[in-house]
């Protein structure tokens, strides 16, 4: 089913996204923007752009372009639209419409890397128009945007949007690589087990212990620096232990902090579950929200079998987050035979069918 069709416009946005429309002149609207008036292009246009840099929400930003005709309009220009935040374009599922959509594009058209990768993101997993995602996402990683050349990564590994034999596993690797270039945790993982199996790549496993080490470390400093940020921790799960070493399940004290795109995803996918298709599941990793764009395409647990995650990056996190307390082997209640010291179990990286 095309998903356009379906696109329902929140009033809520519709209010917050009139400045892209017409805005409504009061008597003394005049008088009221006047001082504005009086500013030079240049510096408003240059304010903008600090404003569309550091916004926490895409109401943040819009509520300023409210302000005034010029404002509206000056707000609108690429200078101001190439520097917009990832958090100008974190809109909420449930605010999904056609106003929202036609923000993005004109984000994407002002020159925004992150509404490409955003926007590609919502393409390629919710409308299906898996050529026009891909190229969006595309556009950004040309950019060094590291979230888009993991993205593709993950398509490419997957051969998502194609067939079994579309997967495309040296591209994969390559895309990866940029993206651990600019310390991606997760495109780290896929690398570095990658290098541990030989997967796609010849087998350098003091290599791949290095990136792994590498990826824990940047983790943990994007850990504490959340906690720096956020003054407490919170506590997500009680089975598990409280080791802060690497590899530990230190994680399992946070809540996820997915990219806006991948919790887009997931509330699209919570909100319109039929959409998913028959046979077809999402990442087991909660903050992840990418689909199966076919049956049987994810990678299941080794161990127990239950769980499907789109990449290595997702398993290991869901791993520490609380599947290593849920995981046991098909038919055994024991731990088995299992390095505690892993990231956790290896993920098939053959499909079944
Ligand atoms: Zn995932
Ligand atoms: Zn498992």
């Amino acid at each position: 089913m095309n998903l356009r069709k379906k696109l329902r416009v929140s009033p809520d946005f519709e209010e917050k996204s009139e400045p892209f429309e017409k805005l409504p002149v009061s008597p003394d609207f005049e008088e009221k923007s006047e001082p504005f008036e009086k500013l030079l292009d240049d510096l408003v246009i240059c304010i903008l752009s600090k404003l569309c840099s550091s916004s926490s929400s895409p109401s943040h930003f819009i509520s300023a372009l409210l302000v005034c005709k010029r404002f509206n309009q000056l707000g609108m220009n690429k200078l101001v639209l190439s520097n917009a935040c990832s958090k100008v374009f974190d809109i909420r599922a449930r605010n999904w419409s056609e106003s929202a959509h036609r923000f993005l594009k004109l984000c994407v058209h002002g020159g925004s890397i992150e509404a490409c990768y955003f926007l590609g993101m919502v393409r390629f997993y919710c409308m299906r128009d898996r050529g026009g995602g891909a190229s969006l996402m595309a556009k950004a990683a040309i950019k060094s945007h590291a979230q888009a050349l993991y993205s593709l990564a993950v398509i490419q590994f997957n051969g998502s949007g194609g067939a079994k034999s579309d997967r495309d596993i040296r591209a994969g690797i390559a895309l990866s690589a940029r993206a651990a270039n600019f310390c991606h945790v997760g495109a780290l993982r896929d690398l570095a087990h990658c290098l541990k199996n030989g997967y796609g790549i010849k087998q350098n496993k003091d290599k791949g212990r290095r990136l792994l080490f590498r990826a824990s470390v940047r983790e943990l400093s994007s850990v504490l620096r959340r906690v720096g940020s956020h003054g407490k921790i919170q506590k997500r799960h009680t089975t598990g232990g409280f080791g802060l070493g690497f590899g530990s399940d230190f994680l399992s004290l946070l809540e996820p902090n997915p990219d806006p795109a991948s919790r887009f995803l997931v509330e699209w996918f919570k909100l319109n579950e039929g959409e998913l298709g028959p046979g077809l599941k999402l990442c087991s990793y909660s903050g992840c929200g990418r689909p199966e764009t076919r049956p049987y395409e994810f990678r299941r647990c080794s161990v127990c079998g239950v769980v499907n995650y789109c990449s290595r990056g997702c398993q290991t996190l869901d791993w520490k987050a609380g599947h290593k307390v849920e995981c046991s082997p098909v038919g055994a209640d024991q731990w088995g035979d299992m390095d505690p010291n892993l990231d956790g179990p290896d993920i098939d990286h053959n499909e079944v069918g």
